[in-house]
């Protein structure tokens, strides 16, 4: 049975007082809603973490994580975050490679095998987003794009390191546009990278690996969506800013 997850992607949004409150609304609306293999997560930003990290700890099944971490382990590199740092305040995943930071901070498929690499030795589960740009829809490319994101970024990675890899298919065409994928485009990828795990490793690896979908998923567009069968869950940008709106996605699953 693969894990389902919700996870909340913040950005650089709400102050300090603002990310503390909204994350204690979501710890007590979703405390009856998390079900069986089902995980919550809310990726804030670092200045957040300490404190979402000491009130996760009375929740269950909700955990926090980071948006981003540096690749060396500790040392001269200003304004950057370890992974060690991330984890000692309670941190149980950080997303990495996600479109604004590929695209933003140029951060290359190399560097982010660096980071995962990392993140796995402290650890921390990657929330690891692929997707292509709309040129790249557009042109027929994105499977290509896709296996490729995948190849360079973790096909490195043993059986068993893989397996603690969370995977985020997000169209970046879909990231804050309010376009979003169908469900069926959404699950004909999803199925593609099942595929692609089953021929760079096995069968089980494949069926074991939770896939989120990530692009302007909502209220309304989340039950479709996680009713594809390789749709294990999404990462959420806008909706996760809203107690409301992130629990009513939580509550796809029980539905
Ligand atoms: C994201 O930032 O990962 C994301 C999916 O954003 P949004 O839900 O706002 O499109």
């Amino acid at each position: 049975m693969r894990k389902k997850i919700v996870a909340g992607n913040w950005k650089m949004n709400l102050d300090y007082q603002t990310g503390v409150s909204l994350f204690s609304e979501i710890v007590n609306m979703v405390k009856d809603e998390v079900i069986g293999q089902q995980e919550v997560v809310v990726c804030s930003p670092a200045v957040h973490l300490y404190s979402l990290g000491q009130l996760a700890h009375s929740a269950t099944n909700v955990s926090i994580g980071a948006q981003n971490i540096y690749q060396a382990e500790s040392g001269a590199f200003t304004g950057e975050i370890s992974a060690s740092q991330v984890k000692s305040v309670g941190a149980d995943y950080v997303i990495l490679g996600h479109s604004e930071r590929r695209a933003y901070f140029g951060e290359t498929d190399e560097v982010l095998a660096e980071k995962t690499n990392v993140a796995l030795k402290h650890q921390l589960t990657p929330i690891f987003c692929i997707g292509e740009t709309k040129e790249e829809r557009e042109s027929g490319q994105f499977f290509d794009v896709i296996k490729s994101q995948l190849e360079k970024g973790l096909f490195h990675l043993s059986e068993s390191d893989f397996t603690k890899i969370v995977l985020a298919y997000e169209p970046v065409w879909a990231i804050g546009t309010g376009l979003t994928a169908s469900p069926e485009q959404a699950q004909e990828v999803h199925a593609f990278i099942r595929e692609t795990l089953a021929n760079q490793y096995n069968q089980a690896l494949a069926d074991s690996t939770s896939i989120l979908y990530g692009g302007s998923c909502n209220p309304t567009n989340a039950p479709d969506l996680f009713s594809q069968p390789d749709i294990d869950g999404g990462l959420i940008g806008g909706a996760s800013l809203k107690s409301r709106d992130f629990t009513d996605i939580v509550k796809v699953f029980n539905s």
